[in-house]
Parts: structure tokens; sequence; C-alpha cells
């Protein structure tokens, strides 16, 4: 796959030769509806075929990955994180050329509110200062953070606040339509097994709703990762809400950015 990737980059493939996805790049106001699916973990395959339903569409994705993921040393929190399958700065930075927005998910995938808060704060920097070195464009001050099994507490929400644009978080997949000083998100999940069902259930919900920001963490697609999404599910997804003239489908940090 390295292989592959690099011979894509040297001839210019996927970099060059794709158009910049420019299409809802700024929130419009006309819209009552926004659906934010968040991609977590970083699972290459699966990120490159998301990354391939969105571009079909003209739509930018969410990935969000872990700082140390690509490392040889990579702990992986559970069997779903595998290092083998895990992608690394090189496609990072290929994707967000490509339009997509990759934003930190923790230093190793560590569980933030089991630690002590110093630590905790430690190792938030620790992902801010890789993805700062690593990535290309990336500055704190515009990025989201993605607490790990989007797990918080006030401490360090409180402590984090000043230090990103946002963070995501547990609670309530429906948000507020996106504000100025929108600091904490916050977004439901679901797994271990596939999560087309549970996601449309939550979605049809969220759409009979008047108004809203609806931010759903997923995973992986087809099989890989934690609660999966199928890849034929989320590609007649977007068709059909690119079909509904009050629905937005954006990146969180996009969302934010464009405010
Ligand atoms: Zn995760």
């Amino acid at each position: 796959m390295e292989n592959r990737r690099s011979f894509l980059i040297k001839a210019g493939i996927g970099v060059v030769t794709l158009p910049y996805l420019s299409c809802c790049s700024s929130f419009n106001r006309s819209i009552t509806h926004l659906v934010s699916i968040s991609f977590d973990d970083g699972f290459e395959k699966s990120f490159l075929k998301t990354a391939e339903i969105y571009e079909k569409y003209e739509l930018n994705a969410c990935f969000n990955v872990i700082a140390s993921g690509h490392e040889n040393d990579f702990k992986p929190p559970d069997g779903y994180i595998q290092p083998l399958i895990i992608g690394n700065f090189d496609l990072w930075n290929e994707l967000k050329r490509r339009g997509h927005e990759i934003m930190p998910h923790g230093y190793i995938h560590e569980n933030l509110a089991r630690i002590e808060l110093s630590d905790a704060q430690e190792l938030i920097i620790k992902s801010l200062d890789v993805f700062s070195d690593k990535l290309i464009n990336f500055e704190p001050l515009q990025a989201i953070f993605n607490f790990p099994f989007n797990s918080s507490s006030e401490e360090l929400e409180d402590w984090l606040k000043d230090k990103v644009l946002a963070f995501r978080t547990a609670g309530s997949a429906v948000n507020k339509l996106p504000h100025k000083r929108q600091k904490k998100l916050t977004c439901i999940s679901a797994g271990p097994d596939n999560i087309d069902l549970y996601f449309e259930e939550q979605l049809q919900k969220f759409l009979s709703e008047p108004k809203g920001w609806f931010i759903f963490n997923a995973h992986g697609l087809d099989g890989e990762g934690w609660g999966p999404m199928s890849s034929g599910y989320l590609d007649e997804l977007l068709d059909r809400l690119q079909g509904m003239d009050h629905v937005g489908i954006m990146p969180v940090g996009k969302a934010l950015l464009s405010l």
C-alpha cells in the first residue's frame, strides 16, 4: 500500500490531478440540518474508500487520527485498532490536500478522563505538537480535538477550550447549529457491529426535529474497525442527503471555521 501510495504521489495522481473540493466549503445559513459524520482512528483502507465516496459527491470527509498510530511502538488500545491497518501522515497529508479534514484523536488513543489531569494534558499537548510538525497547515487554534472514547472531564474541557477551536466528546448527537464560540461539540457512536440501521434511525429522528447539527462518530467501512458502516450505505446516504435543500454535509472544523 505504501509503495502504491508513493507511486501515486510521485506520479501526481491524487495530488495534482484531482480537483480541490470547494463545494459546500462554507456553512450556508439556509441549511436547517447540518450532518457531520466524524470517522475516527485512521484505517487506511476505509479512509481511502470513504474519501472516494465523499469525492463522488464533491463533499469533504471528516477524519480523526491518532498522533502516534503510525509509530512502530504504538500499542493499540483494543483489537480494532491494529498498527498494520492504520495509515500515516503521508496519507493524512494526501487526504488533506484532496480537501478532507484531518483532526487529532489523542496521542496514543488514551482514555483521558481516567488518568491524572496533568498526564492527560501532557498527552493532548503532545498530540497537537505532532500534528503541528507533520500535518500541512495544521494550527491548534483551528483544530477540533476529538477525545478518544469520547471520554473527557470538566477540568480537561475547561483547560482545553482555549488551546483548540473546539473539542468533541460524548453527549447528544444533536448540537446547536454552528455559531461563534461553540467550544463543546457532542456526538454519539455505536458498535461493535455494523451501524447502518442504528445510524439511519438516529438520523431520521434528527431530521424530524426543527433544526440542528447532527454529529455522529463513525469509524471504518465494511467490517473494519469498531462499529463499521457499509460503503454502499454511505454512498446511498450522501446521495440522498445531498438531494435535500435544507440539509448540509460538512466536516466539523470546516463548519465552525466558515462562520
Ligand atoms: Zn477512537
